[in-house]
């Protein structure tokens, strides 16, 4: 069942869940306030039909001869088609189906060519940080402006090289939604001869995405951000770093022929075991693949495209700035961005509040208010770092203290994101939770963790739902 909703744009896809009560622990119900989106959206009701129907025909993807094999073959290879024409692939570019972004980065990472060399910014999420540990990486410092950014990267090509080389950035920050300057920082990779790749998690649920005129190389997304959360994700973009070598899984699906050493008297088993890797896609989907997710992303990127997605964006943009207004006018709270307030952004806000720990502010506006914002670091420590001004001393220490297993707070923010579903009154409910917090304080009790990342209501008399199926 679909409740109905207010929209943002009217003419917005829907989405699964919108207006959903929520427990209070004051006592009662309020309509849940999600501005969670960049953490994971909400389902469009398109992909949830989509899925519902697809399941009636669920059956093996590329493996069977049964007529549901070919239904799901085709509904599968067809996903590759929306979601290549969502990314604006180029004709001879790749889509390859991954869990998620972090996948999808691991994978191209696997890929590089031998004596390949990386770069990327301190401010990247750590799906676009961990990822290149082992590879020849330069990390630079977070810019201080976008033309900071393409300035110092510039320079850093600059320097005499001729090994393959990689820019690895984000669309949009998701810190602070700050929209990077992919277009420039493309454009210098690759008059320098590097490749850029586009870390759009954030970008590509918020804002039209176009390889082909970015001209960027690669970009990486999630469908649980892209409101169809069933575990696939996508990989798109230049097709000769991931067509040789080892793939980045080995197994069925992946090849067209293995051999292993005959037993007999001489070999007795031991040898290596033969392979002729498939082609691309199929050599970088080893194993049976997700079907239902990547139908999902290919009906939620055929949905966005149908909507007007540049109106959505700009209504978007416009509710995260009345939102920043309203809660940097609010005394003690702080709102943290990288760059001054006329850059352009997607929906994210990234705030603190003097004297409330982040824990215990995301605690309370969902336990009071019914509110769902996110707390913590937001799996891009060196940005919170930078953002919050922890100095290298505070860091080391911090660093020191986890290894030994020390007692130590752990830095953080508080963020709200939004999407689809977000609407003026939304913000207001939030801007008006934040305000009473910031004047009275929680109203109720919450227990913090040790290292202050986390905090819970206690008592919490709040009924969880019953759902129809018991996993205990
Ligand atoms: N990059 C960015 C900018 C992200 O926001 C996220 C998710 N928070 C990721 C990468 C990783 O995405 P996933 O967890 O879906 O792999």
């Amino acid at each position: 069942m679909h409740m109905l909703r207010e929209r943002a744009i009217p003419t917005a896809p829907a989405l699964v869940g919108s207006g959903r009560l929520v427990p209070l622990v004051t006592g009662g119900t309020r309509p849940y306030v999600n501005l969670d989106y960049a953490a994971s959206a909400p389902c469009l009701v398109a992909v949830e039909r989509a899925v519902g129907e697809l399941l009636d025909w669920y059956a093996s993807v590329h493996r069977g001869a049964g007529f549901l094999s070919d239904v799901c073959t085709r509904a599968y290879e067809g996903a590759r088609v929306a979601v290549g024409a969502f990314a604006g692939a180029r004709a001879d570019d790749t889509v390859v189906f991954t869990r998620n972004t972090t996948d999808a980065i691991n994978l191209l990472a696997s890929a590089l060519p031998g004596g390949a060399r990386v770069i990327v910014f301190a401010s990247e999420h750590h799906a676009n940080l961990l990822p290149w540990r082992g590879h020849d990486v330069t990390v630079l410092p977070v810019p201080r402006s976008p033309d900071e950014a393409v300035a110092r990267l510039d320079a850093t090509l600059r320097v005499a090289h001729r090994r393959p080389t990689l820019v690895a950035v984000t669309g949009a920050s998701n810190v602070t939604g700050e929209l990077w300057p992919y277009a420039e920082l493309t454009a210098v990779a690759h008059r320098h001869g590097a490749r850029l790749l586009l870390d759009a998690a954030q970008l590509a649920p918020h804002h039209p995405v176009d390889i082909s005129a970015w001209n960027v190389d690669w970009i990486a997304l999630s469908a649980h951000k892209m409101y169809a959360p069933f575990g696939a994700g996508a990989l798109i973009g230049r097709s000769d770093w991931l067509a040789t070598g080892e793939p980045f899984l080995a197994g069925g699906g992946a090849v067209r022929y293995v051999g292993v050493p005959t037993f007999d008297g001489d070999t007795d088993g031991r040898g290596p075991i033969d392979v002729v890797w498939a082609d691309l896609p199929d050599r970088a989907e080893a194993g049976t693949p997700n079907l239902v997710g990547a139908v999902a992303l290919g009906v939620a990127c055929r949905t966005l495209e149908a909507s007007d997605r540049v109106a959505q964006a700009a209504e978007e943009t416009r509710l995260a700035d009345r939102a920043e207004a309203a809660l940097a006018a609010i005394p003690g709270v702080r709102c943290h961005r990288m760059w001054d307030a006329t850059h352009p952004r997607i929906g994210v806000v990234c705030f603190s509040l003097a004297g409330v720990g982040y824990a215990t502010l995301a605690a309370a506006l969902s336990a009071e208010h019914g509110i769902g914002v996110r707390h913590g670091c937001f799996c891009a420590h060196p940005l919170i770092t930078d953002l919050l001004g922890i100095g290298q001393h505070q860091q080391t220490h911090l660093g020191r203290a986890l290894r030994k297993r020390s007692p130590v707070m752990l830095p953080g923010a508080v963020r709200m994101s939004i999407g689809l579903g977000t609407t003026a009154a939304g913000i207001e409910r939030l801007t008006q939770a934040v305000a009473e917090i910031a004047a009275d304080g929680p109203r109720w009790t919450y227990r913090t963790s040790a290292d202050g990342a986390d905090a819970w209501p206690d008592p919490d008399p709040r009924p969880r739902p019953d759902l129809p199926f018991d996993l205990a």
